[in-house]
């Protein structure tokens, strides 16, 4: 692997093809047709090889957790992305995958007539596993540009510890990358590349039975709440920008209302990029509190989760956590639970306790929990199971079948500081050693929690966000 830029690497030693017909850009995680750093460089290459550029994004049917939410979500941003391309002179083919008869390995097949392969540098789930795979089967170059955030993961060469670590050097180079995203324009115009590989209409009318025909995941249905895309990630921009960011300092924390930007579905799919968002907030018409809270959760936070998952191979156990929260678990695994729960009764929300229940209800519903929530749901999920392994099995699988944000570094980092990532030691007690503890009772006094319980009790048969609040 070769660094080539602050956010671009060479996962090959294979050389550019000289002869070919297009760059190919292998579009996984950044799912939008502009301020898309990936996409720059492909056209950048294609420009250099005087080539037009064909983007291919794929769905297969056998990813972790595939389901009718997720499918949907994303195939509801297909046929936008597709305009958006072909007005831009650019080549698009999406191909979905149904089940195992479908055909295979279509990246490999569309490599053949590519000078090079681009594709998306996300450090987590299964897109490390899919570029070290297109690595062994293509014969021509291979980049992956990271689009993730608003700094380049590079500018970090190790994981940080927690957030107050990473903010200082956040802090020192954001003016230099808050800026406005300048795209780059193809030279070789041509949308109407034949590709070798299968193209799926995923018009709006089409996208029920697609969905219905592949062999996923059928008991999760799409969020009645989210719809999937850019156009529809931008409209939520937008209300949040205009009508719930002057608040968000009061409201980010009372899941009653509808306080927070609700855009991290948007941000996990990369239909808007975290730099658009930032920009916006930080332009707009609000008080400077509101914008430095939600731009230290949209950049600080969510980029302290990439280099959490980028830089720690374990992201994804308990074997990343600091040495005093592993060993504080050590001495209380055999403390006595008060309440334990099967993972059964977990996920369909039987538990004693009303709040527990309201924020399971939450993301089953809609595909979202609210922050100020989430934290306590994963908090009591260590009080009531037989150990932190368990605890830790059933908030992954909870949080990444049925929130249309999981699988994402930010589930990782979130999950995780409930067990002590990114956090520091606390007072000794039963079961929790020195980790944080929160109550469902003294957290529920914090915001309006009989209207938050009532809201979520309304989700099946009246699915809407709660009011915006007002003053
Ligand atoms: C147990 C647990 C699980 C979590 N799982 C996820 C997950 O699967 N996906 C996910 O995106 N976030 C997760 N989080 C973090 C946080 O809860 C969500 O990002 C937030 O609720 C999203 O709502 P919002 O878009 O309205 O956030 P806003 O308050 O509007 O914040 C704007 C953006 O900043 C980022 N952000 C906000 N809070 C955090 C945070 N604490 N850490 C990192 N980034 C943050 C998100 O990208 C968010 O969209 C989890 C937290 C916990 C405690």
């Amino acid at each position: 692997m070769k660094r080539i830029s602050e956010r671009a690497v060479k996962l090959n030693d294979a050389d550019e093809r000289p002869k070919a017909d297009y760059v190919l850009y292998w579009m996984q995680m950044y799912k939008r047709a502009d301020h898309n750093h990936a996409l720059n460089f492909a056209i950048e290459k294609a420009n250099d090889l005087g080539l037009p550029l064909l983007v291919y994004e794929g769905l297969k049917y056998y990813y972790p957790w595939a389901s009718d939410r997720l499918h949907t979500f994303i195939l509801e941003g297909v046929e936008e992305k597709r305009e958006a391309l072909r007005e831009r002179g650019i080549s698009y083919v999406f191909y979905l995958q149904k089940d195992e008869d479908s055909p295979k390995q279509t990246v490999k097949a569309l490599a053949k007539r590519a000078a090079a392969i681009v594709t998306d540098d996300y450090p987590c789930f299964i897109i490390p596993a899919h570029n070290r795979a297109i690595v062994g089967k293509a014969d021509v170059t291979v980049y992956a540009v990271d689009s993730n955030g608003i700094i380049p993961m590079s500018k970090f060469d190790k994981e940080e510890y927690a957030a107050y670590t990473i903010r200082p050097k956040i802090n020192k180079i954001l003016d230099y990358y808050l800026i406005p995203f300048e795209e780059i324009e193809i030279e070789n115009k041509d949308a109407g590349i034949e590709a070798d590989c299968p193209d799926t209409d995923c018009s709006a009318e089409m996208i029920e039975k697609l969905v219905a025909e592949c062999d996923i995941d059928h008991s999760v249905p799409p969020s009645p709440i989210y719809r999937g895309g850019t156009a529809n990630a931008r409209k939520r921009l937008n209300k949040f920008v205009d009508e719930i960011l002057p608040n968000y300092h009061k409201t980010r924390n009372k899941c009653e209302v509808d306080g927070s930007s609700r855009l991290s579905a948007y941000l996990h799919f990369g239909f808007i990029s975290s730099l658009e968002a930032a920009l916006a907030a930080r332009d707009a018409d609000a008080p400077k509190e509101a914008k430095d809270e939600f731009l230290e959760e949209l950049i600080v936070r969510r980029e302290l989760s990439f280099n959490f998952t980028k830089f720690n191979p374990k992201y994804d156990s308990l074997e990343s956590l600091p040495d005093w929260a592993r060993e504080t678990m050590r001495e209380h695994v055999s403390d006595e639970r008060e309440y334990t729960y099967t993972a059964e009764e977990l996920e369909n929300a039987e538990t004693h306790d009303e709040l527990w229940n309201a924020a399971q209800r939450e993301i089953v519903e809609t595909g979202e929990m609210h922050n100020y929530v989430r934290m306590l749901w994963g908090k009591n999920v260590i009080a009531w199971t037989k150990d932190y392994e368990t605890a830790f099995g059933i908030l992954e699988h909870l949080n990444n079948k049925y929130g249309l944000d999981g699988r994402d570094p930010n589930s990782y980092a979130g999950i995780l500081w409930c067990f002590g990532k990114h956090d520091r030691p606390w007072f000794e007690r039963d079961v929790f050693g020195k980790l944080r503890y929160m109550t469902s009772n003294s957290t529920g006094k914090k915001f309006g929690s009989k209207q938050y319980i009532e809201w979520t009790r309304s989700l099946k048969d009246d699915p809407k966000l709660p009011p915006v609040f007002e003053q």
